[in-house]
């Protein structure tokens, strides 16, 4: 009866294994990852990750995964970080190391100096610990614009952000000369991989054209990369890196004031759950960097396709040049949000973009099976479209 009402409930809403969203789940349409990370949550599912001492393997779990994305991302030796319940608390705890980095050097009203084209996530860090939020304009290419943020860097900068890549057009900002400057200016520089941090190292592998984005960049001190996107770990699982471990002191929380001796958390959960550091353990174990080369590589001739699919659009290009899978569509001449609204009638519920208006695509393994299906239902709302019905624009 329970589950019943909720099969009827969960009817209502789109199906997370359909294929059919874009950006809020990332299915693999493989039964033997999705079965394995169904076994893994049924024994950690009640499992509790605040201590340590009590579970030192699910401890050890969580270091492994760590530094199987730093070996990723070409983290130092001397680097460390922890795993986080998403890309928000990542960045969170990532932009609070360099709130404390730079009140050592005597900043009182830290900046966050970041691209417009960065996640609202820098801009929640702010709201929580009192940053002030720089933003830099972006070049025609539609990254970060170097010279901008040459402009607007300044003694109070606390931290440089470069998306690699960003979520509304899939590119990669100038990371090398971001993070010179920040360098040459005191700054940290943190990298969002909460995308690419699971794409990039295997395009890499794959022989592609990726500019130096991580670790190997001279200035880059921090880093998020999100296990529950292109790492196909259900949610709650990302990782944030520091280069430099002692950096990890200022995220970390210990606290011994009260009647029941000291407590000591890493991030900004008090309880939290097993389940995903064991499920992420368990699914990058399991593909390893080969099973997850071979997965880009399969997305990425989806991606080719829809490429060339919208290339022979009339009047429909793809905004800037995005090196993965997620893609933005523009037009001067169609009114995309109509086109938007037939692909919702058909089932599709494709994103939006306001600058430049338009449509986005975070295309996954999954949508591989339904591209051709997908591609003509785009070129038919092209083609046979009526008005706008005017939908809030929403992220994902
Ligand atoms: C998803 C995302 C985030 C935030 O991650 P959550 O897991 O949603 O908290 C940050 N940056 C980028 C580029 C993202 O795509």
């Amino acid at each position: 009866m329970i589950l019943a009402d909720l099969d009827a409930r969960q009817a209502k809403e789109p199906d997370v294994h359909g294929a059919r969203l874009f950006g809020l789940v990332y299915p693999t349409g493989r039964d033997d990852i999705d079965e394995l990370a169904l076994e893994v949550n049924r024994r950690y599912l009640f499992g509790n990750a605040l201590n340590p001492f009590k579970f030192p393997e699910l401890a050890a779990l969580e270091t492994e995964v760590v530094a199987g994305v730093g070996s990723l991302v070409n983290l130092p030796a001397a680097g460390g970080g922890s795993m986080t319940s998403g890309g928000t608390e990542s960045i969170l705890m990532s932009m609070l190391v360099s709130r404390e980095r730079a009140r050592a050097r005597g900043v009182e009203r830290p900046q966050i100096l970041t691209p417009v084209s960065a996640h609202p996530a820098y801009a929640k860090a702010a709201h929580y610990f009192d940053l002030v939020v720089v933003r830099i304009p972006l070049d025609e290419t539609y990254r970060a614009d170097v010279r901008e943020a040459e402009r607007l860097i300044g003694p109070d900068t606390a931290v440089v952000i470069a998306s690699a890549f960003s979520y509304p057009y899939g590119v990669v900002d100038p990371v090398t000369d971001l993070a010179a400057l920040a360098a040459e200016h005191g700054a940290g520089c943190h990298v969002d991989a909460c995308i690419g941090g699971f794409v990039l190292p295997f395009l890499e592998r794959l022989g592609r054209d990726v500019p130096p984005w991580d670790f190997r960049v001279p200035g880059v001190t921090e880093m998020s990369a999100d296990v529950h996107k292109y790492g196909y770990v259900p949610k709650g699982a990302s990782v944030v890196l520091h280069r430099d471990e002692d950096w990890f002191g200022h995220q970390a929380f210990l606290f011994d004031q009260w009647p029941a001796g000291l407590y000591g958390s890493p991030a900004m959960a008090g309880a939290r759950p097993a389940a995903p550091i064991a499920t992420a353990w368990a699914v990058m174990s399991y593909l390893g960097v080969d099973g997850y080369t071979e997965i880009v590589r399969d997305l990425m001739t989806t991606v080719a396709k829809v490429r060339t699919a919208v290339d022979a659009l009339p009047g429909i290009e793809i905004v800037g040049d995005p090196v993965g899978p997620v893609l933005a569509l523009r037009s001067d001449t169609i009114d995309l949000y109509a086109v938007g609204d037939v692909m919702d009638d058909r089932g599709w519920n494709l994103n939006r973009n306001t600058d430049p208006p338009g449509l986005h695509l975070m295309l996954s393994p999954a949508h591989g099976a339904v591209v051709d299906a997908l591609l003509a239902d785009l070129g038919d709302a092209v083609a046979n479209h009526g008005e706008s019905e005017g939908k809030a624009v929403r992220y994902s």
